[in-house]
C-alpha cells in the first residue's frame, strides 16, 4: 500500500519574520562571584559610568555550551549597574575585572 503524503508546500510560503521574539539569553556572573584581578570572558559594560566587565557564566562542565552565531546580538543586563545593552557575541573577549572605587 502507498501512503499518500501531502505535497511539500501548497504554495503558501510561510515566512517567519526576521525579528525573533525571543532574544538569546546569556547568564552572567554576579559581581559578588567575581574577583578583582581575575580575567573573565565577556564584555565591558557599555555604560560609560560603569565600564565593568560583564562575565559570561559558563555552563557547568559536561553540558554542551550553546553555540551562537558570530553575528548574534544579545541583550545583556549588566550585573553591576543594571543597564541593558546589546552586545555582539563575536565581540566578547577576555577582560580583567577591576573593582573601581572599592574602599575598605
Ligand atoms: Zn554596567
Amino acid at each position: 500500500m502507498s501512503i499518500k503524503r501531502p505535497s511539500k508546500s501548497t504554495g503558501a510560503t510561510t515566512r517567519k519574520p526576521a525579528t525573533s521574539p525571543g532574544v538569546r539569553h546569556v547568564d552572567v556572573v554576579m559581581p559578588r562571584q567575581m574577583a578583582a584581578g581575575q580575567t573573565y570572558s565577556g564584555w565591558v559594560c557599555k555604560n560609560k559610568s560603569c565600564g565593568l566587565v560583564i562575565a559570561i557564566a559558563l555552563p557547568p562542565a559536561g553540558s554542551k555550551p550553546t553555540s551562537a552565531d558570530a553575528n548574534d546580538q544579545i541583550v545583556i543586563k549588566c550585573p553591576h549597574c543594571g543597564d541593558e545593552n546589546l552586545y555582539r557575541w563575536s565581540a566578547r573577549g577576555e577582560h580583567p575585572y577591576a573593582v573601581k572605587g572599592a574602599g575598605p
